[in-house]
């Protein structure tokens, strides 16, 4: 068996794991009866397992492709899709977000 992704999040791996059966890879939840993780330890996280080591390569391609096209995974703040260009602050010239009303840095109006 191979760990091929964990997440603190038991719902999210609970959704990999049936959308590997789905595709006929047998997979397994280690860690699922602590899914309630109060102190942030990753070794305790829900870890989703492939059985077969020859189901890796298909089980990272259809986590790859989620991850491109599926918000449920994407954790990355920087890779947040951008709608909107940052302004820059017309009294300190740092950047802020288009929907900000006030600057975040000296609180001046934008
Ligand atoms: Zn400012």
């Amino acid at each position: 068996m191979v760990e091929i992704y964990r997440d603190r999040d038991t719902v999210k791996v609970g959704y990999l794991k049936s959308l590997l059966e789905s595709e006929g890879i047998p997979c397994f939840i280690k860690n699922d009866n602590l899914s309630i993780v109060e102190v942030p330890i990753p070794a305790f996280y829900p870890a989703l397992n492939i059985v077969n080591v020859e189901d890796i390569p298909k089980a990272r391609k259809i986590l790859s492709e989620l991850q491109e096209g599926d918000s449920i995974l994407n954790t990355d703040p920087n890779k947040a899709p951008v709608t909107e260009e940052d302004i820059p602050c017309p009294h300190c010239t740092e950047e802020n977000p288009a929907n900000f009303g006030n600057c975040w840095s000296c609180c001046g109006e934008l």
